[in-house]
């Protein structure tokens, strides 16, 4: 049911049930909010929200309280504006105040708010906070002393992640934010998923930095190196350059990434379908062998420290394969240097991800080779961005350019584990060339591809009747778990992204406020699979042409060796 309101002296309509802030958002009058976050419950914790309603003595948080018919409010009257600023004043009066050598310089919303409400002076001073911050993750730096306690990274790290890793700890102004215990976080239960820097406002939380490394190795005279470029940094990064968010920049990436000095510029996609080749082998063996299933998939670094920590007896149920960053780092290690004579003792090789579980994944101990590392750094979309800036590159001032034998042709299916659902669609297709010798018919399963973050198919393949899950959270993951548990045998592959919206939404991805921006990059890559001329990967010649020159087949004694891993059991603090 609709009805009218006042706002601000105008009408606006309503509808029945929803809150004075979705009223105002839908009809374009933007009022800041802090820790509101939106599809979760309204805290109404920062007061930044308010507003005045008539009748009403007190100011009213917008963000929890619900539209009544022919309420007046005022959204920016001289006593609202009066309130927001005294939070934002008394958040800045215990802030370390260095916005300049900030990570979130210029992309910051405490900044953005202080400058918004017109703060020139400082009207309050508090005692600084002291607090040291964490350097200890693998790849997430917590910042204390920057934390506003908005509580936004609590939130996100429980009820859209499901980890749980983050609380607040102790009271008054003596709160912070951290993990049980207040523990450092390599200790703690954390993921690695990096959602929380997403969610936070302001430098509180930030990845750990591999560029200076890079910067290094490209000015070491003697030094080989090469980087990899995920499936879905190429439809992310144009939105860091004020580009339209899904402009697939790939090819410019390219061009720009050999000016900065790389030997070797190659294509994650590629090694996508390599990863897609082994899995299907894999789940052909189990399927025909009695093997362990539902088989869960293995290549988000986050999904998988989440399984070592609270459900390593399911170990057997995780494909064997390793991610496509990895393999990647594994042929290049191991092949390439052979063919091309590069001695590996002056190899660097780094990789572009949309996420920051990768860095955690890339120093894994089962990820190292006689104690070295098969991917040396790696960055996110953010720092790839800056990486550019640093270079004094413009982006647009170049002309695209095709990724480097030999790891340079992908087909779209590589291109599709970009988006959550798309590693399914993309293993039915090869799962049913090697169970009927035959390509399928319909490439697109729209089941797979709505935006939901749990999906399930049920689909005949040849004589197997087999059920496929796609979720995209490990919140659903542990439900599955707790099914198939308790018997629940009708799926026979899940695929596991922990972040929402999957690698396009990942840890590592610009931090912008456009909520559409996810969904543009997620149309980019089902346009790319659209046209792509090689929807398969066992069709992509240069996946062919590695198997038969020096694979072997997948699943084979080759493959096994290098392109297959094992997992553990870790123990984290309660
Ligand atoms: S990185 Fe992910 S798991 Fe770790 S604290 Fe942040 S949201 Fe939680
Ligand atoms: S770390 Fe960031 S998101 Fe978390 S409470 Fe502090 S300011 Fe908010």
């Amino acid at each position: 049911m609709n009805f009218p309101i006042e706002v601000n002296n105008k009408t606006i309509i309503a509808r029945k049930g929803e809150t004075i802030l979705d009223a105002l958002d839908r009809n374009g009058i933007k009022v800041p909010t802090l820790c509101h976050m939106p599809g979760l419950y309204p805290t109404g914790s920062c007061r930044m929200c308010v507003v005045e309603v008539e009748g009403k003595p007190n100011l009213i948080t917008s963000c929890s309280y619900p539209v009544e018919e022919w309420m007046k409010i005022k959204t920016h009257s001289p006593r609202v504006v009066n309130a927001r600023k005294t939070n934002v004043e008394l958040l800045l009066s215990n802030h370390p105040d260095d916005c300049l050598y900030c990570e979130r310089n210029g992309n910051c919303e405490l900044q953005s708010f202080a400058e918004q409400l017109n703060i020139r002076e400082r009207r309050f001073t508090g005692k600084k906070n002291k607090y040291k911050s964490d350097p200890s993750g693998s790849s997430i730096i917590r910042d204390p002393a920057k934390c506003i306690l908005c509580g936004r990274c609590v939130r996100t790290c429980d009820e859209i992640i499901g980890a749980s890793t983050l609380g607040f700890i102790g009271r008054g102004n003596k709160t912070i934010i951290g993990p049980s215990f207040n523990k450092q976080l390599n200790l703690s239960s954390c993921i690695t998923c990096g959602q929380c820097i997403m969610a936070c406002p302001t430098g509180a939380l930030h990845e750990k930095r591999h560029s200076a490394d890079l910067q290094n190795a490209l000015h070491h005279k003697e030094t080989h190196v090469v980087i990899q470029l995920s499936p879905s940094v190429g439809v992310s990064l144009a939105e860091e350059f004020g580009l339209k968010a899904g402009k697939d920049i790939n090819g410019l990436i390219n061009a720009v990434l050999r000016k900065t000095g790389f030997d070797k510029v190659f294509d994650t996609s590629f090694s996508a379908d390599l990863y897609i080749m082994e899995l299907a082998a894999e789940m052909e063996f189990r399927l025909k062998n009695n093997g362990v299933l539902p088989m869960f998939s293995s290549d988000c670094p986050a999904w998988i420290k989440f399984m070592e920590q609270w459900h390593s007896e399911i170990i057997p149920h995780v494909s064997v394969c390793k991610s496509p960053q990895q393999m990647l780092g594994a042929v290049i290690t191991n092949h390439y240097t052979k063919t091309y004579h590069i001695n590996p003792d002056h190899l660097y090789t780094v990789s572009a991800m949309p996420c920051t579980a990768k860095k955690f994944e890339a120093q894994r101990e089962q990820m190292t080779h006689k104690g070295i590392s098969d991917v040396d750094a790696v960055l996110t979309t953010r720092e790839l961005a800056q990486f550019i800036r640093l270079n004094g590159i413009d982006l647009q001032q170049n002309e695209t350019e095709h990724a480097d034998f030999p790891f340079h042709i992908r087909s779209s299916a590589g291109k599709l584990m970009a988006v959550p659902g798309g590693l399914t669609e993309a293993l039915i297709r090869n799962l049913h060339f090697r169970l009927t010798g035959k390509d399928i018919n319909n490439f697109k399963i729209n089941e797979l591809r709505s935006s939901k973050d749990y999906k399930e198919v049920k689909i005949k393949i040849g004589d197997f009747k087999l059920g496929f899950a796609a979720v995209s959270s490990v919140k659903h993951a542990n439900q599955l778990i707790e099914e198939i548990k308790a018997g629940r045998n009708d799926l026979h592959f899940i695929e596991v992204m922990a972040c929402p919206g999957g690698c396009v939404g990942g840890g590592g991805q610009p931090i912008v406020k456009d909520s559409g921006a996810i969904k543009a990059r997620t149309k980019a890559i089902y346009e790319i699979d659209d046209k792509d001329p090689i929807k398969v990967s066992y069709k992509n010649p240069a996946i062919v042409e590695l198997y038969r020159d020096f694979l072997g087949e997948p699943n084979g004694e080759m493959s096994t060796k290098l392109l297959h891993t094992s997992y553990k059991k870790r123990d984290v603090p309660l």
